[in-house]
């Protein structure tokens, strides 16, 4: 491609709302345009590296056996609430009637969509195991778009689904996904980390890791030990996409849409369940999501500490006679971090009902759902695991102190188990003739917000420093005077000597001075620019320009394609 020709407007300025450095440079470098709050455009050195990102996303899917689909981005609603999720995924979710009334929304995940092919179209454990992935637009309504790419309302997903006979087979799909995120985010040339993500974090069960970016405008907290591969998300109360990860019955597993508060009392009756027998989860369901498991019986559970790392977005206010708040350590009216309520055994076997109001940011009153499961389903130890861990602490591997740092959430693996199989009856037939519900995974990479971190962590005060392999192209041939002839002309040479040779490169054509192109060069972040100019050509030589390191050589110009190639 010709410069003059190639729809890239670079801008000087800084533009105003753009508050971290890749926003910034992806509106600079002229690779986005905003067409409303968290949804915007590619341009087309923008969509290159977009597709640069998702044909390595592709290939190591395709690597690992997985299957490209594509499924629709419009689902309808009963999907949704026949999973459960219609009521539970509160404000996010992007929903629309059609003509005739009927409710659907924008998928913001594809579970309920893969399962329902699942069960149409699986039969027998000799279909299994199945890994079947897209590349996809999202939608997800976020509290606070922003960032740019980094947290759009449209924004560009992988996502893979698993499905297998046993957890035996799982655990070999959530190994196969694991292996190729690492490949890659190695691929992109990121620096990350994957981290222990849930409840099952700190007891090492390994039901969902996040990979994470490091870099300063990470929006999530992760500790590090600096002496072994130990890494885990702060925000361990964090539980996506099952609110709790128990698999529970469907019948039990129905979701109160409660504005303000409700007391157990309330929760028990509607859920049909008698006070004793239930055992609650009370998930904030917003941007930030909380899950705060008060439980009941004669267990006792040494110690829950809820979540405190969402810092100034989630309060968490308790009321009630203050006989109960001395029991559970707290003040009434309690805001802000939950410190460590010991002993927290009394909460529902108290006559006096406990009311639990999670408060999240600006969503103050927003809705709040509470979900209920039997207690034989719940797994004491995972609600122990939801202990955050914190800088300073031993690490748990090699007991180093734990450091911290921010992160960038750029993908998750996900070990689902039977709650969409079973509430959608995804079912296969084994040797038997027995009937099980599919064992499920699910894997997404966030392709745009991958784009965004990796711009994170290769930039300086000129612009963009592409990793070469997602760099929109690879050389950059600058002429710096196109009115001197032989300088104009080498430069055309040259350029189409690369193209021959399968370089991508691109030749700046535009009148311009030279101290433009390069500033939109070193902008854009070509990795290699090759400055034609009559100087060194008198010597038969080109000016051959490292973007990393700012290292230039001198180049014959015979020599030069060969050099790149
Ligand atoms: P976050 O914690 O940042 O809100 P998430 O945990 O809700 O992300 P997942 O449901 O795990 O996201 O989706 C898989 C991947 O999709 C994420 O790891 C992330 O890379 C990407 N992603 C999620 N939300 C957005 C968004 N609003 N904009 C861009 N990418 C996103
Ligand atoms: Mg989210
Ligand atoms: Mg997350
Ligand atoms: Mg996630």
């Amino acid at each position: 491609m010709r410069v003059s020709q190639i729809l890239n407007p670079t801008l000087r300025e800084v533009p105003a709302e753009a508050e971290v450095v890749s926003h910034q440079l992806l509106v600079r470098a002229g690779l986005i345009r905003k067409s409303a709050a968290g949804i915007y455009t590619y341009l087309p050195l923008g969509l290159r590296v977009l597709r640069k990102i998702e044909q390595i996303v592709r290939e190591e899917m395709d690597a690992k056996g997985g299957q490209e689909v594509l499924l629709p981005i419009i689902q309808p609603a009963e999907l949704w609430r026949e999973s459960g999720r219609w009521d539970l995924y509160g404000q996010e979710l992007m929903r629309l009637n059609d003509r005739h009334n009927r409710e659907f929304c924008l998928g913001p995940t594809h579970e309920e969509i893969i399962t329902d092919l699942i069960r149409g179209e699986i039969r027998s454990y000799k279909q299994l195991p199945l890994l079947l992935y897209q590349i996809q637009n999202k939608y997800r309504d976020e509290r606070r778009p922003r960032f740019g790419l980094m947290r759009g309302r449209e924004f560009i997903m992988k996502d893979l689904y698993s499905f297998d006979r046993d957890e035996a087979g799982l655990a070999e799909s959530y190994k196969k996904m694991y292996d190729a995120y690492t490949r890659i985010f190695t691929r992109c040339g990121l620096s990350f980390r994957p981290v222990e993500a849930d409840a099952g974090a700190i007891g090492g069960t390994g039901g969902t890791h996040e990979f994470m970016v490091l870099a300063e405008s990470g929006e999530a907290a992760v500790v590090y030990c600096p002496d072994c591969d130990y890494a885990a998300n702060v925000e361990k109360a964090e539980c996506k996409p099952a609110p709790v990860a128990v698999d529970a019955p469907i019948g039990a597993y129905r979701s109160v849409d409660t504005p303000g508060t409700k007391t157990i009392e309330q929760v028990a009756e509607f859920l049909k369940v008698s006070k004793s027998d239930l055992v609650k989860s009370l998930l904030y369901q917003g941007d930030d999501k909380l899950i705060l498991v008060l439980v009941r019986g004669d267990r006792e559970i040494n110690e829950i500490k809820v979540n405190n790392a969402l810092g100034p977005f989630i309060n968490l206010q308790l009321a009630g006679p203050e006989a109960v708040l001395e029991k559970l350590g707290c003040e009434p009216g309690y805001v802000g971090p939950i410190g460590a309520p010991k002993n927290l055994t009394v909460v529902a076997d108290l006559e006096v009902p406990l009311m639990a109001k999670a408060v999240c940011g600006a969503n103050a009153e927003d809705k709040h759902y509470v979900d209920a499961v039997p207690e034989k389903d719940f797994r004491i130890d995972q609600i122990l695991d939801l202990r955050m861990v914190n800088a300073g602490e031993p690490c748990p591997q090699c007991g180093s102190p734990l450091k911290e740092a921010r992160g960038i959430e750029v993908g998750q693996v996900f070990k689902l188990g039977t709650k969409y199989s079973k509430a959608l009856n995804a079912v296969f037939l084994d040797e038997n003739g027995a009937e099980h519900p599919c064992v499920m995974g699910c894997y997404g990479i966030g392709v745009s917000r991958t784009m965004a971190a990796a711009i994170e962590q290769n930039n300086d005060k000129d612009g963009i420093i592409w990793p070469i392999p997602i760099a929109p192209y690879h050389v950059i041939v600058v002429p710096v005077n196109m009115k001197d002839d032989q300088v104009r002309e080498t430069g055309e040479t040259l350029y189409q000597e690369l193209l021959k040779l399968g370089v991508e490169a691109v030749l700046d054509d535009r009148d311009e001075r030279p101290g433009v192109k390069f500033k939109d060069a070193d902008l854009v972040g070509y990795p290699l620019r090759v400055t034609v100019g009559s100087k060194t050509l008198a010597n038969g030589e080109v000016e051959l320009r490292e973007r990393k390191t700012g290292e230039v050589q001198l180049v014959k110009v015979e020599e030069l394609a060969g050099r790149i190639q």
